[in-house]
């Protein structure tokens, strides 16, 4: 019998579990966010922990943004409620401020992407209800040329981990951008909006057709990304369109 080429799974995890027992010998885990040592590894430090503001219900049950009375079950806000977004349902794992910023910042850092990991089991933990019975997890593309720079797609990075913690299979180049849009950064909502209007398509040759899929996307501020997103899988078919995103921007004084 021809010796494998690749590893048997279980082999795979076993030497894979052996060589981090020895890099975690060597060196001490650190907090995902700050940096300083913790005990355990792909962790939080108390101080991070106690700072991240993770979203719990009673939520909207659209949007998922938190109310801050109970609601109803099936509640929706006040801007759901105003505008049906190109969605079904989004969901996040925490607030987009100062504290998870560290983490968002990190994953686009080369070198500390294996944080991923466990953003990716708090994503499908946050998601479990909206990812179960889900065909496939969509991540946002780059433009080609960013991602010829960066390497790695942030947002795929999070669909793979999301994955491998129990969730469903990823599309990782069904969603493509046909042109770099310019920095969002310092654009209002409608700008956002316009800017990236038509940046996306489904690559050719594949169908969403009645496919049930999520969107998956490091942090969401306007949402004017993931709306043109949701559109153009919503155009071609798609049964079901959700959003998962680790940290969600939220208005000032609420939903
Ligand atoms: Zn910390
Ligand atoms: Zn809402």
């Amino acid at each position: 019998m021809p010796f494998p080429a690749t590893l048997p799974a279980h082999l795979h995890r076993t030497v894979h579990r052996v060589g981090r027992a020895v890099l975690n010998s060597v060196l001490p885990p650190r907090c995902l966010a700050c940096g300083v040592t913790v005990d355990e590894p792909d962790a939080l430090c108390a101080t991070c922990w106690n700072a991240m503001n993770f979203f719990a219900a009673p939520w909207c049950a659209v949007c998922g943004l938190p109310f801050a009375h109970p609601m109803g079950e099936g509640a929706i806000c006040g801007a759901c409620a105003a505008k049906q977004p190109y969605w079904d349902r989004a969901r996040a794992v925490m607030r987009y401020d100062k504290h998870s910023r560290a983490l968002v910042l990190s994953l686009k850092h080369g070198d500390r992407t294996h944080i991923a990991r466990s953003l990716g089991r708090w994503m499908h933990r946050a998601g479990a209800e909206m990812l179960d019975g889900v065909d496939l997890l969509v991540p946002v593309p780059l433009h080609w040329t960013r991602l010829f720079a960066r390497r790695y797609n942030q947002a795929a990075l999070l669909a793979h981990a999301i994955h491998a913690a129990g969730g469903p299979p990823v599309a990782p180049d069904w969603l493509v951008r046909r042109r770099r849009t310019p920095s969002q950064g310092r654009l209002g909502p409608l700008a956002r909006s316009r800017n990236v209007r038509g940046a996306f398509a489904l690559r050719p040759g594949r169908s969403v057709k009645g496919k049930r899929l999520v969107i998956i996307d490091d942090v969401l501020t306007t949402g004017a990304t993931v709306e043109e997103c949701a559109r153009v899988l919503r155009r071609e078919g798609a049964a079901f369109v959700g959003v998962m995103t680790l940290a969600r921007a939220v208005r000032a004084g609420g939903p």
